[in-house]
């Protein structure tokens, strides 16, 4: 083996070459080695056993060969100096392969296809992750505790996101659009993602159930499309989340207990009948909207007022509605006001029911 220091006194700054002919890393091989800044491995390495590189602390850079397919646990555990990773052609990451290496922000995986559990675990200053085309399987945590300001895709070989994958992770976009596939997503795995802004799901996947806490303590999250084919939501899948806007498919049956607890921006939807709703499902949401509610129809000459919201008088062919407290507005109008508050615009009671005006058909007068 060739080891060659940069400088003779500086044994913290080697440059290391693995000679050629290896065809494994065996484990443990350079653990805890920190005189190393920067590892060559050649051309026909197929593997590194588990913890080869573990706490190499001065690790910078690391050039991976072409033949290289699996990494295996641990084996860069804790190098809190390697800054990028180009995977060229392996196809497994084991578990907390690159757990804790502090510094890692790009990450290049063009061929892998299974993430195992905490790979990518606390790596702090993760900031993108690229080429993830085939991608199948997330283990559990393996993005948990990564850094900030990550968008990620994934595409139609994806067909599982293990528990907790990005749980208390700084990502902001995951976007699902292309994963059809897509069969288990695991308790947990965007659980107080702080930044998560938006998750954007094929519109139809594998998926019957959306898994407990799924995106629980999202706080800024504020809309997300439940995919055809969901059956169930799971307790406390977007408890104490931003969620305003969601859209609820024909196939659910179940929403479980305190599914939507506490998500103060959304209103309390109305479900049909056969939906099987836990009684805390929606505690602590806003109350279902007035206008959601069956309302009564209300013949009323209203062509001499005016909306006081727009302060536009009522055309002949706008509709119209009626608060309880008896004030008239577009209903148009009424909507959008109703939105930001509970109160009618007018004289600020709260309203509680909205009926449908219509205006009396003046008939001609035959003589
Ligand atoms: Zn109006
Ligand atoms: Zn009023």
């Amino acid at each position: 083996m060739e080891i060659v220091a940069q400088d003779k006194n500086d044994f913290k700054n080697v440059v290391l070459r693995i000679p050629d002919g290896t065809t494994i890393v065996k484990s443990g091989a350079f653990s805890k080695c920190n005189w190393i800044a920067e590892v060559y491995i050649p051309e026909g390495v197929v593997k590194i056993e588990e913890f080869a590189f573990k706490y190499c602390e001065n690790l910078e850079t690391v050039h991976f060969p072409s033949t290289l397919l699996e990494i295996e646990t641990g084996a860069f555990i804790g190098c809190s100096k390697l800054n990028n990773l180009q995977l060229k052609n392996v196809h497994t990451i084991g578990r907390r392969a690159f757990g804790c290496c502090l510094n890692l922000e790009n990450v290049a995986m063009p061929h892998v296809a299974v993430i195992q559990d905490f790979a990518f675990y606390m790596c702090k200053n993760l900031d993108t992750v690229t080429n993830t085309d085939n991608v199948q399987k997330i283990g559990n945590e393996a993005f948990a505790h990564t850094g900030e300001n990550v968008l990620i895709e994934f595409h139609e070989p994806l067909v599982c996101i293990g528990t907790g994958a990005f749980k208390y992770s700084g990502i902001c976009c995951v976007i699902l659009s292309k994963c059809v596939n897509l069969q288990i997503v695991g308790a947990g795995a965007f659980e107080k993602c702080e930044h998560l802004l938006a998750v954007g799901f094929a519109p139809k996947t594998q998926i019957k159930l959306l898994p407990p806490k799924m995106f629980r303590n999202c706080h800024n999250l504020t809309g997300f499309n439940i995919p055809k084919g969901i059956v169930s939501i799971s307790p406390a899948a977007f408890e104490n989340s931003a969620i305003q806007n969601i859209t609820f498919p024909d196939s659910l049956k179940h929403v479980a207990r305190r599914a939507f607890h506490n998500c103060s921006r959304l209103r309390t939807p109305v479900l049909p009948r056969e939906v099987m709703v836990d009684p805390s499902a929606f505690l602590g949401c806003r109350p279902i909207s007035a206008f959601e509610m069956p309302s009564a129809t209300v013949q009323l000459d209203v062509s001499d007022k005016m909306c006081s919201i727009c302060l536009n008088s009522f055309g002949k062919e706008e509709n119209i509605c009626r608060f309880g407290c008896s004030h008239v507005f577009h209903t148009e109008c009424a909507k959008q006001w109703y939105d930001m508050a509970n109160t009618c615009a007018y004289c600020r009671q709260e309203v509680t029911k909205v009926e449908v005006v219509q205006r009396p058909v003046k008939r001609r007068k035959i003589v």
